[in-house]
């Protein structure tokens, strides 16, 4: 009897195709692991039509079916579109919505074979870095049921952990996949921006927005992403590229490039004001030590490490929670308790709908970020705010380029260490901060994956990070495996 645990999805599939592995045994296993894990609050629904879908794919499978995903059982984030199955981005809001439409990457995964088995937690509109802010309660994390999950796929992070299943989708606006994936050991994929089409997503900043991988190991990591790439007709930004073959191809002596604003971050170098005394903390953190220690395992890799410089990564916070909630104030207005929303019981008035509805579906965190987003879009602070944040944007981006001109990588922390306890950060602005490493990549559209490596002082796992060029994705999954290894040792 195969190990399914310990299997990669390639080898399930082959089971499955060869008959000696049942889809419906292996959603029956995943449904009771589910169950007995359900304390940790990582899935918010099991699709009651899975087992059946199962079934008929057994049947279809004897009949000839081949797909890169038969029989695989997936768990998708709650804010990603299934046909006639409900989607709520954990919000009060959006409790009762069942999509009338898949998403594209829903299609893609079906085509293939897979059966989506039921949608994980997530924070509040995939706002938020602990999966403390959903509608549903928190998700524990998947080794330390005192600490966060990470966010804002927390749910699709521990549900791989876990093993609930044996694959996850999440969302990346900021890092929502890296970050979950740094605090419970596994692997995180943010494509580029324009990898992975955005149709049937529930939209947080569309400009950031990347549906990404949650997996336990790179070859995973890279079947899902390339199953779930390439271009869709109904999403514009999506990207004519064609998915590259050389995703099998091997890279050789990678080149990678180590910010030395990073190692000054890391430090904790001085900063001249409030948004940079986070720096400061940086210093006693225990992400430095693994940091330095990777850049000398790669050394003896003959992997070639550089310098680079990236002058304006510390002023990369502001800018993307400037950025991030005038995108989200401008998609949350659809919410309105008009359409297909929460509608207020006791509201007498075209107003009040509009007003209550609003006021009693959406969350605190929600209701900062809405608030945030029409202040810094505001007649009298949009070029304070806005407008330089989006200079600021472009000129992270040519930092970012011209630095992947002379590196084939470049190596950041995904987090500044273990998960923390949960309740630990009520204040949001030390929540936000949590994403300091992840959001460039949202910022300039770049890939990048966070590889777990190391524990910290309370035994727990974080990762390392690594940003490639524009559709690069392949050299990120070369690094991955060789990080994979040594994390290993
Ligand atoms: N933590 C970040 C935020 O709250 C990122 C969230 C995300 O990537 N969806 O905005």
């Amino acid at each position: 009897m195969i190990d399914i645990l310990n299997e990669s999805i390639e080898n399930l599939v082959s089971s499955i195709q060869s008959g000696s592995l049942k889809s419906v045994d292996l959603v029956d296993f995943y449904i009771d692991r589910i169950n007995k894990f359900k304390e940790y609050n990582a899935v918010i629904e099991i699709f009651d039509d899975a087992r059946d879908l199962a079934l008929e794919m057994d049947k279809k499978i004897a009949n000839g079916f081949k797909g890169k995903l038969a029989g695989i059982p997936i768990i998708i984030k709650d804010n990603i579109l299934y046909e006639n199955h409900k989607a709520s981005c954990a919000s009060k809001m959006l409790e009762n919505f069942v999509s009338p439409f898949n998403s594209t990457v829903v299609d893609k995964l079906l085509k293939e074979g897979a059966i989506i088995l039921g949608r994980a937690n997530m924070d509040e509109f995939a706002m938020g870095s602990s999966t403390e802010t959903s509608f549903y309660g928190k998700t524990l994390n998947a080794l330390d049921k005192s600490r966060v999950p990470g966010g804002s796929s927390g749910g699709s992070a521990v549900a791989v952990a876990l093993n609930l299943c044996p694959v996850a989708l999440g969302t990346d606006t900021g890092g929502s996949v890296r970050q979950p994936a740094s605090f419970n050991g596994i692997i995180g994929l943010k494509p580029s921006y324009g990898r992975v089409s955005r149709y049937g997503i529930v939209a947080y900043g569309s400009s950031l927005d990347q549906v990404g991988v949650l997996a336990k190991n790179t070859d995973d990591t890279k079947l899902i992403f390339n199953i779930i790439s390439g271009h869709s007709e109904n999403d514009m930004t999506s990207s004519k590229n064609e998915v590259k073959d050389s995703l099998d191809s091997v890279v050789e002596n990678l080149k990678i490039g180590v910010p030395v604003e990073i190692k000054e971050m890391i430090k904790g170098m001085p900063c001249e004001n409030a948004f940079y005394s986070l720096i400061n903390q940086l210093k006693n953190l225990n992400c430095e030590n693994a940091f330095y220690s990777l850049i000398n395992q790669l050394k003896n890799l003959n992997c070639e490490i550089v310098d680079v410089s990236l002058p304006n990564i510390k002023l990369v916070l502001p800018t993307y929670y400037i950025i991030a909630t005038a995108e989200a104030t401008s998609n949350l207005a659809r919410f309105d308790g008009v359409k297909y929303t929460y509608r207020s019981k006791d509201s007498k008035s075209l107003e009040e709908v509009y007003l209550k509805s609003r006021s009693e579906g959406f969350g605190e965190e929600v209701k900062r970020r809405i608030m945030l987003g029409n202040y810094v879009l505001s007649s009298g602070y949009y070029d304070a705010y806005y407008k330089k944040a989006k200079s600021l944007q472009n000129e992270l981006k040519n930092e970012f380029k011209s630095a992947l001109k002379n590196v084939d990588l470049i190596l950041l922390p995904t987090t500044k260490g273990e998960a923390y306890k949960l309740g630990e950060k009520t204040n949001p602005i030390d929540s936000y901060r949590e994403d300091i490493f992840t959001v460039s990549a949202n910022i300039t559209s770049l890939p990048a994956i966070s590889v777990p490596y190391m524990k910290g002082e309370h035994n727990m796992p974080f990762g390392m990070q690594f940003i490639a060029n524009y559709f690069e994705e392949n050299k990120l999954f070369k690094i991955s495996e060789i990080v994979e290894k040594l994390a290993k040792n």
